[in-house]
């Protein structure tokens, strides 16, 4: 049917893909310089292409959107409204930082779920990133590809997202967590072998995205922002939980929590790393439902769906559980014995039915591979 030569009457030059993701701890702690661990999903967002000369760039989507034909050169902030803002706002970052790039004709498909907090929008930025990279010589690395992505997200599609999502779909390796330091973006492969464990890692899709999550992202990052300025810091990554105590008591009360949230949630990820190193991976669950008590009661990003699929799959012998993503709705993941996943996710079902909310959607995360070209 709708094959790049059916489409453009010419074969593409290649195709490359981008996963999805899930953190596996570290929430809202990347736009504050700190740690984030997250795992590349087997889903990706796959995209053919093929350069054109004449400075247009074409996009073909077979989840159903409108195709678009945009001009390089026209390329500016705001000026590409709906989901064709992502990969023309990489095109846009491109050029921006001076890399000579034209147009292309691109066919994209996936199989990342869009809006369940499992980062498509950071596939599809990525995707273009690696494939630009490659069609025009540019021979960017993979975590300045991040940046440009983020860019893209940030300044022309307008969503203030820090760098977690682009670098974890650019970076993470199969069988391996990327443990990520937001700051300088140092960054080390942590290997996660769940199998090796008898474990799983469900990925339990609420189906929900409560609007309220995009104002709500932005007014929680300049609150963080406003309470580093407050104790004179560049970021809260800096604050220490041994001086946490100190700090809150200087900061008015509505952004204690806040805090209280990021500077733990740093340490939580610390916990984690050397957990897995340790091979310990089991121990890893009630640092996952730490984090979510911390994103319920002190960032306040969860909604009852997700809290109610981390409590359900808790209590059917999930060793941890937690929101994954922004929040205000998403995906949950849950670590649990191997044996015990297919029950885990029934009870998850069946709470939700109960409860009157849409089936979740289950899938298995197993550490993948990063952005790379196919063919
Ligand atoms: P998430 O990143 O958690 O999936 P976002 O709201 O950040 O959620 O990004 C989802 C948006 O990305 C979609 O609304 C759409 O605009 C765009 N998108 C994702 N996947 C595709 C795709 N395969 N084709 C076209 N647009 C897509
Ligand atoms: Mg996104």
């Amino acid at each position: 049917m709708n094959t790049f030569e059916q489409l453009y009457g010419r074969p593409a030059e290649g195709e490359w893909a981008a996963p999805g993701r899930v953190n596996l701890i570290g929430e809202h702690t990347d736009y504050n310089l700190g740690f984030v661990l997250p795992i590349a999903l087997p889903q990706t967002v796959r995209a053919e292409a093929a350069r054109r000369e004449d400075g247009l760039l074409r996009i073909w989507s077979a989840q159903g959107r409108e195709p678009v034909t945009l001009r390089v050169a026209d390329l500016a902030p705001g000026s590409v409204p709906g989901w064709a803002g992502y990969p023309a706002g990489v095109v846009w970052a491109l050029r921006d930082a001076g890399h000579e790039v034209g147009g292309a004709d691109l066919r994209l498909d996936s199989d990342v779920p869009s809006g369940a907090g499992l980062s498509s929008s950071a596939a599809l930025e990525c995707v273009l990133a690696a494939a630009y990279n490659d069609l025009y010589g540019l021979g960017l690395p993979a975590a300045e590809l991040a940046v440009l992505a983020q860019r893209a997200e940030n300044a022309f599609v307008g969503v203030p997202c820090g760098i977690m999502d682009q670098m974890a779909s650019m970076c993470c390796r199969p069988g391996a967590a990327l443990f990520l330091d937001s700051r300088d973006l140092a960054m080390r492969q942590v290997p996660v072998d769940l199998a090796g464990a008898g474990l799983a890692l469900l990925v339990l899709d609420t189906r929900v995205k409560h609007d309220l999550g995009d104002g709500a992202y932005a007014a929680l990052r300049a609150g963080c922002e406003r309470a580093a300025a407050l104790l004179g810091l560049p970021a809260l990554r800096s604050l220490q939980p041994s001086g946490l105590a100190d700090a809150l008591a200087r900061l008015p009360s509505e952004l204690v929590p806040l805090v209280r949230h990021v500077v733990t949630e740093n340490a939580r990820v610390e916990a984690a790393v050397a957990l897995l190193d340790a091979g310990d991976l089991v121990a890893l669950g009630p640092i996952l439902t730490a984090g979510h008590a911390s994103l319920r009661d002190d960032y306040r990003v969860s909604c009852p769906e997700t809290d109610l699929a981390v409590e359900t799959a808790v209590a059917a012998g999930a060793h941890g559980a937690r929101m994954t993503g922004g929040g205000f709705g998403g995906s949950v993941i849950a670590l649990v014995d191997q044996d015990a996943a297919e029950r885990v996710a029934a009870e998850v079902t069946t709470a939700f039915r109960a409860a009157g909310y849409a089936e979740p959607r289950t899938l298995t995360a197993v550490p993948g591979e990063g952005a790379r070209r196919l063919r």
